[in-house]
């Protein structure tokens, strides 16, 4: 939205002190709520968003509105979902000259995400998700972002530097394991920048980063069954110092049937001896595909 350049910006120490105070506003850890008020690392995630007002943008967890305010001066419509009933009256305050800003009281985990694309972004192409998420939840809440196949463009978010390091990991890395195979299923991670604690009230006792996804319209591989590929990526680093063929043969076989565990292994041209965190996205296709058409499926 235009016009909006007088309004003063939250996210400094003192007006979000001054708000805070203002309602009597404690913060909560158990909801992860580390609010941001650095204006440059704020710049840096908006801008990595690369939004216009022809895009939407869905926001979990705005707090007291300071990213909030951001995307509704560059965005089309912005919806932002915070299960934290004692925001609501702030975010209506600070929101009050942004009619282009939407927030819904709830735990997005729960939330029927459809439908809400429905209903906020009928009239744009373009969706991304902008967000300093609560650590707690991170996971659960962008596997629902990336399984549901939203109709989103791009999801950049400010989470734990370790987890943002796992979702973008190599083969063959330390970091490397099924969250970077899930992430890079469904997208194409880039990390945009580290953030230290100092730039949070409170701080938290982690450092971070912001995380770009570009979710991607086609998975990279063909897999016959996404429920049975994300079984055997799983079961491939149950236990990370075993070898590929001793998680699988744990996992998919009997005592009767384990020497087909190595033949399947070498039918896909993966040695057996090699383990789960050397395997490439296109290993692990071929690997599913082999053992789904021998008919191999997770024991109970
Ligand atoms: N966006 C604000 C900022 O950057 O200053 C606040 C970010 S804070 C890290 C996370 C926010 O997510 C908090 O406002 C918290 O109440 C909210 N939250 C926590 N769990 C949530 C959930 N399951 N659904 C929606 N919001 C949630």
């Amino acid at each position: 939205m235009k016009g909006m350049e007088e309004t003063v910006e939250i996210a400094t120490p003192k007006r979000t002190k001054e708000i805070i105070q203002r309602h009597g506003f404690s913060f909560k850890k158990s909801l992860g709520q580390n609010f941001l008020i650095d204006q440059n690392i704020l710049n840096k995630i908006v801008n990595a968003a690369d939004l216009d007002e022809s895009k939407g943008a869905l926001e979990i967890g705005p707090g007291i509105g300071a990213l909030t305010e951001r995307l509704a001066r560059v965005a089309g419509p912005v919806t932002a979902v915070e299960i934290d009933q004692r925001l609501l009256p702030i975010l209506g305050e600070v929101m009050q000259p942004y009619p282009n800003v939407r927030v819904h009281h709830g735990d997005v985990l729960k939330l029927d995400l459809a439908e809400l694309f429905r209903t906020d972004f009928g009239t744009v192409d373009k969706v991304s998700v902008v967000a300093n998420l609560p650590y707690y939840v991170t996971t659960p809440i962008m596997m629902k972002l990336l399984e549901e196949k939203l109709p989103v463009d791009s999801i950049v978010v400010m989470i734990q530097k370790e987890v943002a390091e796992r979702m973008a990991a190599a083969p063959g890395s330390k970091d490397y394991g099924s969250l970077s195979i899930a992430v890079q299923y469904y997208s194409m991670p880039e990390l945009v920048c580290i953030v230290p604690p100092t730039v949070f009230i409170p701080q938290p006792n982690v450092e971070s980063a912001v995380i770009k996804l570009k979710v991607r319209e086609q998975p990279p591989v063909e897999v016959p069954d996404e429920a049975h590929f994300f079984e055997v990526v799983q079961a491939s680093f149950a236990q990370r110092r075993k070898t590929i063929s001793n998680n699988l043969k744990a996992r998919f076989f009997t005592k009767e049937n384990r020497e087909q565990a190595d033949q399947l292994l070498e039918q896909a041209g993966i040695q057996p001896s090699r383990r789960g965190e050397t395997l490439s996205l296109q290993e692990y296709a071929t690997l599913s595909t082999v053992m789904w058409e021998a008919g191999v499926r997770a024991a109970l």
